[in-house]
């Protein structure tokens, strides 16, 4: 592949530092090289290398790809009636997924890949170059077999949820024995992590706790839906199992803070999902100040929040939940790939940094201010993904050089 030089950088966000998101994650007066898919020269614009081809961006700013580490693409069906009967006062429940999964079991697998794959080129042009997806509308062994395969063909990280609910019919040890045994087993070579969406209405904690350390026994990582609706108790066992995150994290109390700052855990955030369902948002100011690790993501599904744009999440970060914009940014880019806690490939992305993934966006903006000061305007001007430039009539997706499996 031959190399590229860019220049015309008015601002570069590289992530390189010390993870805490601090200002000296961004540079002005930079230029990079890209050269087989990766990052191989950050520097100075006054002192560049050669390079086969050069890409002048005129000014703009230049930040990592967004790293989408919560999303439900593999699913058949519409919930805008749902949605409407919401926005006209109903209250959300977990409920409403037995809708989406019946759908799910009707379709082929080709068309789950082909609607996950329309929502993926989505999130690429607005500039998510890395992107977890998760089964989940399935819940028999045979369609969460197919989520898990059509997952495995869009996403860079695939997550299994068959503990997404126990489904109508279903007897609830029987469910929870199939998911933690013989659907487990189906789905074992193209999945990566387990998760349980540890709510009333779905599973208990101890439940949510079986689910969980059976995952760990086929090697899974483990990731946890909790305290969405309540205090469920989710967040506690994900710090208590040292899961990579715990999603939503709408309902914290003190000991919660405590136990996320304590931990490894990353709290990963979903506000589009807090503003489609009208609960609160999620205390992202609490918990940065009480010292946790906190990640943005879009939980883009049919059903509680139907978006694919991370730059959506950032903005209302930094409008309604008083994040800094270096903090938001950081916590869709870098704070979301150490959520996804992928061993050995956390490095290459959600950072610009020699030697990782050359996935990057250019802003149609001077600065990552811009996504907050110029809310819904669609500033993604140009995405990199794996040093390749991603075009609108593209059809296939281009591959990252890491994290893909
Ligand atoms: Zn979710």
């Amino acid at each position: 592949m031959a190399s590229e030089l860019i220049t015309g950088i008015a601002e570069l966000t590289t992530q390189a530092g010390d993870d805490s998101g601090s200002p000296a994650n961004r540079v002005t007066g930079a230029a990079l090289v890209v050269d087989d898919g990766r990052i191989a020269w950050i520097g100075d614009a006054s002192a560049v290398p050669d390079a086969d081809a050069r890409t002048d961006v005129g000014g703009r700013a230049v930040l990592p790809g967004w790293v989408d580490t919560h999303t439900h693409l593999v699913f058949a069906g519409d919930r805008s009636a749902e949605f409407g009967a919401r926005m006209a006062g109903e209250r959300y429940s977990a409920g409403g997924i037995a809708t989406t999964v019946a759908a799910t079991r009707e379709a082929s697998e080709q068309q789950l890949v082909d609607n996950a794959l329309r929502l993926r080129r989505e999130a690429l042009l607005q500039g998510t170059t890395f992107l977890e997806t998760k089964t989940g509308y399935g819940l028999d062994l045979d369609t969460e077999l197919r989520s898990a395969r059509a997952a495995a063909r869009v996403a860079d990280v695939v997550t299994y949820l068959g503990a997404h609910t126990v489904p109508p019919g279903a007897d609830r040890r029987n469910y929870l024995d199939l998911v933690t045994g013989a659907m487990l087993e189906a789905v074992g070579p193209y999945v990566s992590f387990i998760d349980v969406f540890c709510e009333e209405g779905a599973f208990t904690v101890d439940e949510s706790r079986e689910v969980l350390l059976a995952g760990r026994s086929a090697g899974l990582g483990l990731r946890v839906h909790g305290n969405q609706l309540g205090r469920s108790g989710g967040v506690a066992l994900a710090v208590e199992l040292g899961a990579a995150s715990v999603d939503h994290c709408n309902h914290l109390d003190d000991s919660d803070l405590d136990a996320l700052a304590s931990s490894g855990t990353v709290a990963t955030l979903l506000p589009a999902c807090d503003l489609s369902t009208r609960e609160p948002l999620a205390p992202a100011r609490r918990l940065l100040d009480a010292g946790a690790s906190i990640a943005i993501a879009t939980n883009c599904n049919p059903g509680s929040s139907y978006t694919t744009s991370m730059s959506y999440c950032v903005a209302t970060a930094v409008l309604q939940m008083r994040l800094g914009i270096a903090e938001a940014v950081w916590a869709a880019t870098r704070g979301a790939a150490l959520a996804i806690g992928v061993d050995g490939g956390t490095d290459a992305v959600g950072a610009l940094r020699i030697g990782g993934a050359a996935d990057f966006q250019v802003l149609n903006a001077p600065s990552v201010s811009h996504l907050a000061y110029r809310p819904g305007v669609p500033l993604t001007a140009a995405v990199w993904k794996g040093g390749t430039r991603v075009r609108a009539s593209d059809g296939a997706i281009p591959r990252s050089v890491s994290g893909e499996s």
